[in-house]
Parts: C-alpha cells; structure tokens; sequence
C-alpha cells in the first residue's frame, strides 16, 4: 500500500515474475515496465512461453465464462444404473420340458 520500493524487480535469475507478466498481459503496467517486461520476453524464451501460456490460460478463462452464461442443452448426465436381478435371470434354460 505505502511502500513503492519494488519498481519491477525482475527475480533474482533477471526474469518477471508470473504477476508482473500478468499485469503485462493486461496492461496494468506503466508503459515503462511494460517495455521492460517486453523487451526481457525478445529475449527470453522461457518467459516468453511463460506468456503466452498464461495468455492462453486467459483465454480459456474468458471462453469458460462465457459459455457458463449460455444456456445449457446438453441434459444432466444420469447415471443409470442398472442392476441385473439376483433371481429370475436364468429361469428354465436347460430344463426343457420333460414329456413322458
Ligand atoms: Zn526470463
């Protein structure tokens, strides 16, 4: 709230964190720690796969939430069980009628 000490403190290895390529992603960043964070993504590969794996986990998200808004067609799955009866199953196999 009241301290600003960290002004894009990359982690210790020189790479945003999850949050600052967060905040990237939707723009919550100045514009200088933007560039910052995009000009370490030129770089580094693995933050930038990082990335655009959370950009794609974004994306998912959003889809989620919008199709939870959509009506769903598909009915609840039943699960239908069917119980084989214990008796009566098998009722007169092999006993044919003996006639005299
Ligand atoms: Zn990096």
């Amino acid at each position: 709230m009241n301290t600003e000490t960290e002004k894009t403190s990359f982690g210790a290895e020189g790479h945003p964190d999850e949050n600052q390529l967060l905040l990237a992603l939707e723009r919550e960043l100045s514009p200088e720690e933007t560039a910052q964070v995009e000009k370490h993504l030129g770089n580094c590969w693995s933050c930038r796969a990082r990335s655009s794996e959370m950009q794609s986990g974004i994306l998912a998200f959003v889809e989620y939430r919008e199709k939870r808004y959509l009506p769903s067609l598909e009915p609840p799955p039943h699960e239908s069980q069917t119980r084989a009866n214990p008796s009566g199953g098998q009722a007169g196999f092999g006993e044919a009628s003996g006639g005299s």
